[in-house]
């Protein structure tokens, strides 16, 4: 409960004009390079190499949501189908993850989904992947709907989706999206959401999370276990042990900047770990959700606004 009150709050001051102005004009020298990993491409493909290099995978975020506008969400779809070339041509470790309010699904699903279709086409021809990130419980349905239309397409070494454990319909979901080896990414959830559709407690976020992951394997899916919370990650790591599932059938997903330790410690134990890396001009929302999940980044902030 007290996480959920921490979240709204945040939430809601981040919305105020004055504290946007503020992020926005001085963003990267109040400490948001913490989370996200540059503004332009030829920056941030630098930080996946090195990311490679300490033999982490990464899953690029092009930053951006919310999108009204056809030709933004246009010029958003073309600038993610050119990651992939970019990512061959350069050898790197990386795949895709894509939100389809960015590229206009408020506005209009059939454009969306057609923009959606050029950039796994682009994928494909890469032999690489395209994750859908899960948004707000505004947006679950048509997201569901959209991904289960690619998913027909282009099967699931091409196109995946994420489940958010907070949204009590998840678990049912999970069951329905199962079979096949479908790969899902699952999260707690980072939105405002009311209790009449998540969890207001964070255990019963928590203990639906380990039982959707659970299920997941056990029904032959492929599993990338998004958290930074040590408790889940042991949870999986002995469910795999001891019901025999082998580590080709999961991947532990973190965040850009977050929990270095955790990751270094599972690469070095021999887990696949892909970071999560936003990049872009975009990052307020993005940035607001990492606040809001934490109150020590308020604190972390405040120290870079004391000494600029
Ligand atoms: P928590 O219980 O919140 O945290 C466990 C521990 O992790 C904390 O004690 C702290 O030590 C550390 N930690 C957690 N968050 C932070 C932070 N911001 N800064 C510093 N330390 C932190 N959410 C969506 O709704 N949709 C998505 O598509 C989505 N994609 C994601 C992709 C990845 C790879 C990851 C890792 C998360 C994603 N999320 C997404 C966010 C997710 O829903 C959670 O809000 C976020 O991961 C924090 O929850 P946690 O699982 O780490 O557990």
């Amino acid at each position: 409960m007290k996480d959920r009150l921490l979240r709204k709050s945040v939430l809601t001051v981040a919305d105020f004009p004055p504290v946007r102005w503020l992020f926005l004009k001085y963003g990267m020298r109040l400490g948001v390079d913490r989370f996200v990993a540059a503004e332009t491409l030829p920056e941030t493909l630098d930080k996946v190499r090195g990311l490679n290099e300490a033999g982490m995978h990464v899953t690029l975020d092009y930053l951006g949501e919310n999108v009204l506008d056809s030709g933004q969400a246009e010029e958003t779809a073309a600038i993610i189908s050119g990651l992939f070339p970019a990512i061959q041509r350069l050898g790197l470790k990386a795949n895709v993850s894509v939100k389809l309010t960015q590229l206009g699904l408020r506005m209009d699903r059939d454009s969306c989904l057609k923009h959606m279709e050029r950039i796994v086409s682009e994928a494909a021809a890469s032999r690489s992947f395209v994750r859908i990130d899960m948004e707000d419980s505004t947006v679950t349905q048509e997201t569901i709907d959209v991904f289960r239309l690619l998913l027909r397409r282009f099967g699931p070494e091409r196109i995946g989706l994420v489940l958010q454990s907070y949204l009590y319909r998840s678990e049912a979901d999970a069951v329905q999206l199962g079979a096949g080896g479908t790969n899902l990414r699952i999260v707690k959830g980072a939105y405002r959401e009311s209790s009449d559709v998540a969890y207001p407690d964070k255990r019963d976020v928590d203990a639906a999370y380990i039982r959707i992951v659970q299920a997941h394997l056990i029904h032959g899916g492929y599993a990338a276990v998004a958290t930074h919370d040590p408790e889940i990650i042991d949870a999986i790591i002995r469910f795999s042990k001891d019901t025999g599932i082998s580590r080709d059938r999961y991947e532990f997903q973190m965040l850009y900047g977050i929990a270095g330790d955790l990751q270094r410690d599972l690469v070095r134990a021999g887990y696949l770990v892909r970071i999560y890396t936003p990049f872009g001009r975009l990052w307020y929302p993005y940035f607001t959700r990492r606040m809001a999940e934490r109150p020590a980044n308020l604190w972390f902030v405040a120290k870079h606004m004391l000494r600029s």
